[in-house]
């Protein structure tokens, strides 16, 4: 049988995606492959038309019990003999599945990493004829990605004991350059065809919205799309709750998913909302890795994710019918602290020497930052994300929040020549520079004890802003910092003058903000894109 075949005759596709045919010819002449795809992208078709043709087995490693279960039910389903062995069976069916792999009725197992070493397992490998190794989700081999899997390393040295080596491919929707790297090395493939496909998803619609309160935002924005199929992403459980029990209470049919539920209640909730019959479903980033619902028409994160890559493959989930859909973000100055308080416990729990901790951290940080900046950008936010990945793109896309609003600039002038003098006036004041808190405190007059002690509300600077609020203050002072004019010293977080502020106190050089004319909200099904 040839590869098309396969393709229609067990999977009912017509044709292959892009990429999916290099990787999987690759595959059948004995390359190794290297697949990044985004969610979605049909990555698992990869190695399963070659599993199919090449003579032998191939084993698929894979991070998830879920995962495993439903993919082998899929291909199950479709006459395909397949297997899974983890920790879910029970030591009867265990060996069940061990007799079919020794009497070769099975074309790909599943198996988790921790499973690849055991003395069992290794043995009855070692019997076999394996014809592939595929490793799903592969970024998780990489300290760098954000699901980093220490088992997965254990994955050379399986290979290395195998009688032969087979073909290794690996597959992940990570594409930064540096996880990619770290899984040619760590996998230690050999010459791999190498397939990136595009990251760009054009009906997806993103957007970032930054509400004073964002309850209210939000139930307005699910109320309005009713009847219609989405995720509601929250930082927490307790968030998940708060915001599910909202919801139903303005009787929109809402579940809830999160590490902290049982077994059960999870698996029912998730059937609930694969089977439409609960439209919106709550969740942490627990909810989604081997879900493959494809009508689900929005995606609403109710807090920042820690990095961009987590933010797109959950927005990702938007959309895979391809029709028009939303993911939008609701972005408050509260999340950044959210994040970080994750990604410090992430830390603490992982079995690190400091060196390696203090580079995780510093990634961590990186990621974080590129993620606030996409919730900050003025740009095109598609523009942004594709940049983050890699990928060339057009300037605007004329489908995201930003390329949909209009802005416009601010003269600030007066108000930085303000700022920049206070500046300097407390430092003469004081001998040293404060940060913005102090710093907006005097500017808009507070009788706070701080300012009082350190005498600073008798500065002829004092209270300038007097009419400001803090916020629109704190907006001036980052627009100060983005045109070079001021800069945060690392350590103390201390505002200071570049050498350019003196262009604006005085050479007469202008300063403007970007304001967003009028609030976006877009909503391609009803406005019938
Ligand atoms: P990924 O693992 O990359 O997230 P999947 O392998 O789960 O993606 O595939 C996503 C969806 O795309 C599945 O529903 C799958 O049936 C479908 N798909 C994959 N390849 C093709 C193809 N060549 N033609 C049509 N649909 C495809
Ligand atoms: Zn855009």
């Amino acid at each position: 049988m040839a590869k098309r075949e396969v393709l229609r005759q067990y999977f009912g596709h017509s044709s292959f995606r892009p990429g999916q045919e290099a990787l999987i010819d690759g595959i059948l002449a004995g390359r190794d492959a290297l697949g990044i795809m985004p969610t979605g992208g049909g990555k698992s078709l990869c190695y399963q038309v070659p599993a199919l043709l090449l003579p032998g087995l191939t084993l698929v490693v894979s991070p998830l019990i879920s995962l495993m279960k439903d993919q082998v039910a899929a291909l199950n389903g479709v006459g395909i003999p397949a297997a899974f062995l983890n920790s879910a069976l029970d030591a009867q069916a265990f060996q069940a599945v061990c007799r079919e792999i020794r009497q070769g009725m099975h074309k790909l197992i599943y198996v988790a990493p921790e499973r690849l070493l055991q003395e069992g397992f290794l043995a009855l490998m070692q019997e076999q004829k394996i014809a592939q190794v595929a490793v799903d989700e592969a970024h998780c081999i990489s300290q760098w990605g954000q699901d980093f899997r220490p088992s997965y390393r254990k994955i050379t040295e399986f290979v290395a004991r195998l009688p032969r080596r087979p073909v290794l491919s690996a597959f992940t929707a990570t594409a930064t350059a540096e996880v990619q790297a770290d899984i040619l090395t760590q996998l230690e493939l050999r010459d791999p065809v190498k397939v990136v496909t595009g990251f760009n998803r054009p009906n997806l619609y993103f957007a970032v919205q930054q509400p004073k309160r964002k309850q209210p935002v939000l139930t307005a924005l699910v109320e309005a799309r009713r009847d219609r199929s989405g995720i509601v992403y929250c930082a927490t459980r307790s968030g998940v709750e708060k915001i599910c029990d909202l919801l139903c209470q303005r009787g929109i049919p809402a579940t809830r998913y999160h590490a902290g539920l049982s077994e059960e209640e999870r698996q029912r909730n998730q059937d609930d909302f694969q089977f439409d019959r609960k439209t919106v479903m709550v969740a942490t980033n627990a909810f989604g890795m081997g879900i493959d619902k494809s009508n689900v028409s929005f995606v609403i994160h109710y807090n920042m994710p820690k990095s961009l890559e987590a933010y797109y493959q959950e927005a990702g989930r938007a959309g895979r019918d391809g029709e028009a859909a939303e993911c939008i973000l609701l972005y408050g100055p509260g999340d950044v602290a959210t994040a970080q308080f994750f990604l410090q416990q992430a830390g603490e729990n992982e079995d690190l020497s400091p060196e390696e901790r203090a580079e995780v951290q510093a990634r961590d940080a990186r990621r974080l930052e590129a993620m606030v900046n996409y919730c900050k950008t003025t740009h095109c936010l598609r523009g942004h994300l594709l940049d983050y990945f890699g990928q060339a793109h057009d300037p605007t896309c004329g489908n995201c929040g930003n390329c949909r609003s209009q802005f416009v600039q601010v003269d600030i002038t007066r108000q930085a020549q303000m700022i920049l003098s206070c500046v300097k006036r407390v430092q003469g004041k004081l001998g040293y520079y404060v940060g913005a808190d102090l710093l907006s405190k005097v500017l808009r007059g507070s009788r706070s004890q701080r300012v009082l002690t350190l005498g600073l509300d008798g500065l002829t600077t004092y209270g300038l802003l007097r009419d400001t609020s803090e916020a629109l203050t704190r907006r001036y002072l980052e627009a100060l910092e983005e045109a070079g004019y001021l800069v945060t010293e690392p350590v103390h977080k201390t505002l200071r003058p570049t050498p350019q502020a003196g262009e604006v106190l005085f050479r007469g050089s202008k300063v403007f903000l970007t304001q967003r004319a009028a609030p976006a909200v877009f909503r391609p099904r009803e406005e019938g894109l």
